[in-house]
């Protein structure tokens, strides 16, 4: 199946963003995202991007590449920032995130966010942050020590602008990311009491109605809200080693599997059906009568062994990413990079011209409007 949309005049071009109209629809729109601090995994299929490809046409959707919060742990590493920020929007076209009817987002190619950025911290208070409980785990199980960057925590506000920049209603994430969402809501309701006059009083769902710049966002989380890792502890995360990856072999995937803990030690020995292996079992294998068998059988220790589920779980991760396999084949080696790279301007450019009207307006609100600016990269 070849897939048309780089046949544009962005081939090989250097990136311009100059002004292009905006995607004119009555839509409301969605902001997510990923990091690009390794490639994507069964974790966030079922956290966000299922949910992604089943809205794609009921909202106008933005797709944000965090590349920039990739440095806020992996500075170090630019050169691996690159290349996942590559093999993510990779995965993004093999699950169906079709790029035809959504907006792909690279951040540091979108001057709006990080000058939002700024204006958004004189609004959060620097204590709220920290008290943030998802970053809180982050620095614990990144081992971030005591010397982490100044510019991780800021993390907190710059997804607060990521978000808001685009002024959309809905934000499909996991469980981990909604203590996130929260302090952006806030921001967003300070920004129109303070600058837009919006009654505190107002309800959320009224705020722009009220002639508040920002919608107050909404998390949405997805079909299972933290997948577990492989470790059968913590969420599934590219950071810790614990991940079945998009993009993993039938092999691996199998490997991965038969690694997972579980403490039982025969298969006449009843089972813990609130076990990873379980979790496991009910998000992946979709026949129902199934999975309510292997529930009973296993509840009861009646002759089901751990390795037994575990090939079965593996044989329907197995088929569910096969075809994710064979789009992704179509963008293999150095030829597939480049049409990223080329899809990634011509997506941003757009992007750019969404944002930019969101941070006039927001200048304008703060009495900062002293014209408008055309930006143009060469
Ligand atoms: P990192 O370890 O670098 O933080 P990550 O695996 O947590 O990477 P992110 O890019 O931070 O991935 O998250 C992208 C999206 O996927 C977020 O909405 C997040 O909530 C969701 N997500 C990530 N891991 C899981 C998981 N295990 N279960 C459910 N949702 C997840
Ligand atoms: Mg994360």
């Amino acid at each position: 199946m070849r897939i048309p949309y780089w046949a544009g005049a962005f081939w090989g071009h250097p990136f311009r963003a100059v002004y292009t109209p905006p995607m004119t629809t009555a839509k409301p729109r969605i902001l997510t995202g990923d990091t690009p601090t390794g490639r994507l995994h069964l974790g966030h299929w079922v956290g966000s991007l299922e949910n992604r490809v089943k809205l794609i046409d009921e909202y106008e959707c933005y797709f944000l590449i965090a590349n920039m919060h990739a440095f806020t742990t992996r500075a170090a590493e630019p050169a691996g920032i690159r290349e996942s920020t590559i093999e993510i929007v990779k995965d993004w076209i093999s699950v169906g995130m079709d790029p035809e009817r959504s907006t792909y987002v690279l951040q540091t190619e979108i001057p709006a966010i990080a000058e939002l950025t700024w204006y958004l911290a004189m609004l959060l208070p620097f204590n709220r942050v920290m008290r943030n409980p998802t970053l809180k785990t982050e620095l614990e199980t990144k081992k971030a020590g005591e010397n982490y960057s100044f510019g991780f925590p800021m993390y907190t506000v710059g997804q607060c602008a990521d978000i808001l920049i685009f002024r959309p209603e809905l934000v499909p994430v996991g469980v981990d990311q909604l203590a996130h969402i929260e302090p952006c809501r806030e921001v967003a309701r300070k920004f129109n009491q303070l600058y837009c006059g919006v009654d505190p009083q107002t309800q959320d769902a009224d705020a722009v109605k009220q002639g508040g710049l920002f919608p107050i966002p909404e998390g949405k989380v997805g079909r299972v809200a933290r997948l577990v890792g492989t470790d059968g502890k913590n969420k599934m995360s590219k950071s810790l080693n614990n991940a079945i990856f998009l993009t993993d072999t039938f092999k691996q995937i199998k490997k991965k599997m038969g690694k997972m803990y579980t403490g039982r030690e025969s298969v006449d020995q009843p089972g813990d059906i609130n076990n990873p292996l379980f979790d496991y079992v009910r998000a992946f294998i979709s026949d129902e009568d199934r999975v309510k068998e292997l529930e009973t059988k296993y509840a009861a220790g009646d002759n089901i062994g751990d390795g037994h589920v575990k090939v079965e779980v593996a044989e329907a991760i197995d088929k569910m990413l096969e075809p994710m396999r064979e789009r992704r084949a179509e963008f293999e080696g150095p030829a597939g990079d480049e049409k990223i790279l080329s899809l990634l301007r011509e997506h941003t450019t757009r992007a750019n011209a969404a944002t930019e009207e969101t941070l006039y307006e927001a200048k304008k609100a703060m009495k900062l409007d002293f014209g408008r600016r055309v930006l143009s990269f060469s």
